[in-house]
């Protein structure tokens, strides 16, 4: 398969269009699945489920590692292709790094030994916990991570006997589509199938009796409206929402060192991350010296065309998540804030770029502060005062990562303990690990991905007793 046979092999001759988000070109047709298209796959995958599951743990592990071993293999092609449908460069942590990722959480998934559990083994009797296979998992996903986001949902499903429905987003099918056509030169037929199309076949699969649990990354309002659908069908869950991450630096915490780390962890992906850092708050003491560090790196990061090699920032992926950003940073700099860096696009440019873009002096309750930008422009909050800090830290809905910066670890773990999030993260933000569980607190959704409790989620757990 080269590039270009794969980008062929997922597109139609007519369908849904999907144009690179660098240039407006056209990049080809999505195939467009219908209901019927839809219950055929379910029924398909239900059908393939029993000797999946049989096959037991080793042979899907050595299943899964032969998967990698595929992407691997293609790792160049699939990595141009997200590029040209996503937007994000090849390189930096992009598209290459995405690709990278699929092959690591692959792997991990396939490595982590899943034993039963001894609970009780003494004179009153004996139990034990098995962890058996749901049936099928109905995977959604975003458009901001496809691949990678549709591994962590495809991965741990396919190790613990489950097989897999994915509908990806309509903004991003053909990343998700190659992936799906590269696992499955190496996947039994029917494990894993794909099914492209718009949010109406996400409702119809939360909706479906023979899916057993969803897996799902996106918007908190469409995580609600899932919730309610699946509940007459008492479908398991794992909602990995949105986020609005804090980062608090501490008085300690020396600009220079920091000032890249705390850039990546705001911009990766050009900000269109659930756990990139979306606000930044610092002390009265060194908060022109972070702002100064900050801008000099930001200042110094290539935004352009993601094939184009010395690039490490690209478009919003979309003109909705663009128009989103403008607004939120005009709104700021029309209520006084003072824009740093960025902040003036260039309107008759191609693509949806929007300039990286840092927002200083604003208020605490400006919305580029409290509502979620999914974008290239941090907000930075000045504090005098940590409790206020901690405070406006934990001030909002939502709590998917967080992050303090120091220069002393244990007063950093002692505010990260105050911290109400999924995770907390010291001196690096949004820095995920697949041996490492992650998931959300608050309304960023609730299942933890990665890890063996990652593996555990999608199993059903059974206690066998005597
Ligand atoms: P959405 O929540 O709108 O979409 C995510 C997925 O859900 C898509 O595949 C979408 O399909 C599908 N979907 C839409 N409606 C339904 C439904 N009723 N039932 C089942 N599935 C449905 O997120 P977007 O991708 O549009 O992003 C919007 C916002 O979500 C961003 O601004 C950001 O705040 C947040 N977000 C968070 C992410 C995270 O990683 N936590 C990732 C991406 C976005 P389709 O797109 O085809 O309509």
């Amino acid at each position: 398969m080269t590039a270009t046979t794969l980008l062929e092999q997922v597109t139609s001759a007519e369908g849904h269009k999907v144009h690179d988000p660098a240039t407006g070109e056209l990049i080809g047709h999505s195939p467009a699945a219908s209901a019927a298209d839809l219950d055929d796959a379910v029924a398909r995958a239900l059908r393939a489920q029993p000797s999946w599951a049989a096959a037991g743990h080793s042979r899907r592990q050595a299943a899964l590692h032969a998967a990698a071993d595929a992407i691997e293999a293609h790792a160049e092609e699939l990595a141009q292709l997200l590029s040209r449908e996503q937007g994000k460069p090849l390189n930096g942590p992009n598209a290459r790094f995405e690709v990278g990722a699929c092959v690591a959480w692959l792997r991990t998934a396939a490595s982590i030994p899943v034993e039963p559990e001894v609970l009780l083994d003494d004179e009153s009797g004996y139990a034990e916990l098995h962890y058996r296979p749901l049936g099928v998992v109905g995977a959604i996903g975003p458009w901001n991570w496809p691949m990678m986001i549709s591994i962590w949902q495809i991965a741990p499903s396919l190790r613990m006997g489950n097989t897999v429905v994915v509908k990806p987003s309509e903004y991003t099918p053909l990343s998700v589509l190659a992936l799906v056509k590269v696992l499955n030169s190496t996947l039994p037929a029917d494990v894993l199938i794909a099914v492209p199309g718009d949010g109406s076949l996400g409702k119809q699969l939360t909706e479906h009796g023979d899916i057993a649990k969803i897996m799902f990354t996106g918007s908190v309002t469409t995580g609600k409206a899932i919730i309610k659908t699946a509940a007459d069908t008492m479908k398991r869950m794992t909602m990995e929402l949105g986020g609005n991450d804090a980062g608090i630096v501490l008085e300690d915490a020396d600009p220079q060192a920091i000032a890249e780390d705390l850039f990546w962890g705001a911009f990766i992906n050009t900000g269109q991350t659930c756990a990139a850092l979306k606000r930044l708050y610092v002390p009265d003491a060194i908060y022109d010296e972070v702002c100064q560090a900050l801008t000099e790196v930001a200042a110094k990061m290539p935004m352009g065309i993601g094939l184009e090699e010395q690039n490490v920032l690209g478009p919003l992926q979309n003109a909705k998540q663009r128009d989103i950003v403008a607004r939120l940073v005009d709104a700021a700099r029309d209520s006084g804030a003072r824009v740093l860096l960025g902040g003036d696009p260039d309107a008759g440019a191609p693509g949806f770029f929007y300039p990286t873009t840092l927002v200083a002096d604003i208020d605490p309750q400006n919305p580029l502060v409290t509502e979620e930008q999914f974008g290239p422009a941090l907000p930075i909050v000045r504090y005098s005062d940590l409790e206020q800090a901690i405070e406006w830290a934990n001030g909002l809905e939502v709590g998917l990562g967080s992050s303090v910066w120091s220069s002393d670890p244990e007063r950093a773990t002692e505010v990260a303990s105050r911290l109400q999030a999924g995770t907390t993260w010291i001196n690096k933000h949004g820095a995920i690990d697949p041996r490492v569980p992650f998931g959300g607190a608050k309304q960023s959704g609730f299942g933890l991905e990665f890890g063996l409790q990652g593996l555990k989620e999608v199993a059903q757990p059974h206690v066998i007793q005597r």
